[in-house]
């Protein structure tokens, strides 16, 4: 790691007059700048850019590199986003020329492969969800649900029905409500059982013909899957109404269970979760939605159809709710979770499956013996510690071991979601870690309980910032340098 008080910015490191190369004077005649270009279009002054010699700037830009942790550099237990290692192969795949040189604007003749390809991602995953219908156009799973209930929308207003509640459970991830007031709809909260399941006494009490949907996540963000299900779905389909199923937790049901059998009327995937596409950072994602029949003419234009072994996309399609993304999606993307899908075929989606789980179980019974874990028999692919003891016997908070684990090579959990456990610290290690590194992980984050009280509240140590302001970071993050 960096020390912390070498210049972060390379602003800082330029020095005046410094260069990397120097070229030598040009020996054919040059037109001076002024007679090219019109004089209210000249700077006053040349911009104040970083002078800088080359390895100079080679260093800068190659230490910046090696500042944030990735999941190829260290483990990444960030319960609810499924960080799992993205297989290279994927990488090399989506970089082939005859796919990362495509223009969307070719005529269909000449994008038959590519065209193929989504087809066939379309039908895996029409296939892995029990839900026949498929648009891929959604760039993150937050719009995928925004999509789903556009749809959901323009489902309703055919039936003349004039349905204005959608609701979701208190354990919901924030986009669920977020995507809901998006598409014009009033959330309504459900309450959970202490498990996070549905409370079915809420449910009833809030159903009624002004449900249009309602969201839920299965496995719920306690790691659990609730059993309910059905009957849930049955109730809600009683009083005419949608389920909506957040696919974000699909890495633990892969070949075991499909949504469309369970209930679901509607779904998306967060490909960058469970197909290893890389994400974070800022970098797109793709949230793939998965219909019923009955609500499959409402998807976004365009689809990817088939006739006599022709490729196209099909736009003629009158109920259609338009295009929400422009061209076909986030293709590279979609290209790496096809490329993942066909290494694994079914029988291995089921083992990355029932590895996640039992690599979550296997964590969950080393945490338990240091950390309460509420419902924590069992679990799915994640669990949900509690920091709350050792809070009130200690003053040890769920952010002081996410920020000491940093110091030693672990990325932090996610921490204080969901809101339903006090000091929540959620672990979802994914199929693709060894038991090495659940055994050193488990280790560390007991001796870092043994560890005196102020150090746990300096920490992290070794990182180039250690704790920010994290409301003010997110409420107003200073993205840009000022000279002044
Ligand atoms: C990640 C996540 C989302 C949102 O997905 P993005 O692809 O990040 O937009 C929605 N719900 C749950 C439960 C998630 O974990």
């Amino acid at each position: 790691m960096k020390n912390r008080n070498e210049p972060l910015l390379i602003f800082e490191r330029s020095r005046a007059g410094r260069r990397a190369t120097r070229m030598p004077p040009a020996d054919v005649p040059v037109r001076p700048v002024e007679e090219l270009l019109p004089a209210d279009s000249l700077a006053v002054e040349p911009p104040p850019l970083p002078e800088l010699a080359e390895p100079d700037v080679v260093r800068h830009f190659t230490n910046l590199s090696t500042q944030n942790m990735a999941v190829d550099t260290h483990f990444y237990p960030l319960g609810s986003c499924t960080m799992k290692y993205n297989p290279k192969r994927n990488e090399r795949m989506a970089a082939l020329p005859g796919l990362a040189d495509l223009h969307p604007y070719q005529p269909e003749d000449s994008l038959q492969g590519l065209l193929h390809l989504l087809y066939e991602l379309q039908q895996m995953l029409a296939e892995i969800s029990g839900l026949p219908g498929v648009t891929l156009q959604p760039a993150a799973g937050a719009h995928g649900e925004l999509t789903a209930l556009m749809i959901a929308a323009a489902h309703f207003r055919r039936l003349g029905q004039q349905r204005t509640q959608v609701l979701t459970p208190d354990t919901s991830h924030g986009t669920n409500p977020a995507s809901a007031r998006m598409a014009g709809f009033q959330t309504v909260t459900l309450q959970s059982t202490p498990e996070g399941y549905v409370d079915l006494d809420d449910l009833n009490a809030k159903l009624s013909d002004q449900v249009a949907v309602l969201m839920v996540t299965n496995p719920n963000t306690l790691g659990l899957f609730d059993q309910q299900i059905r009957e849930v779905s049955e109730r809600v389909h009683a009083h005419g109404g949608l389920i909506y199923l957040d696919g974000a937790n699909m890495n633990a049901i892969l070949g075991v269970a499909r949504p469309g059998d369970f209930g679901a009327d509607m779904m998306h995937f967060n490909p960058h979760k469970t197909f290893s596409s890389p994400h974070g950072g800022g970098g797109p994602g793709a949230g793939p939605v998965c219909v019923s029949q009955a609500l499959e003419a409402y998807l976004p234009n365009p689809l990817v159809g088939r006739f006599d072994s022709k490729y196209c996309l099909l736009e003629d399609r009158p109920h259609s709710i338009g295009r929400v993304r422009s061209f076909f999606g986030n293709v590279g993307v979609l290209i790496r979770a096809y490329c993942y899908l066909r290494t694994h075929g079914p029988e291995g989606l089921r083992r990355v499956s029932e590895n996640a789980v039992l690599n979550a179980n296997y964590l969950l019974s080393l945490v338990k013996h240091f950390l309460v874990v509420p419902h924590g028999d069992r679990c799915l692919h994640e669990f949900v510690a509690s920091a709350a003891e050792v809070k009130k016997s200690r003053k040890i908070r769920a952010m002081d071991l996410a920020k000491r684990l940093l110091d030693y090579g672990f990325h932090a959990p996610t921490v204080y979601f969901p809101l339903t456990v006090p000091e929540a610290i959620m672990i979802e290690p994914t199929e693709t870690e060894s038991k090495e590194t659940l055994d050193a992980f488990a280790e560390t984050l007991f001796r870092i309980l043994e560890e005196p009280w102020d150090r746990l509240q300096e920490a992290p140590l070794t990182t180039p910032i250690s704790r920010p302001d994290e409301v003010q970071a997110a409420r107003k993050p200073k993205l840009r340098w000022n000279s002044a």
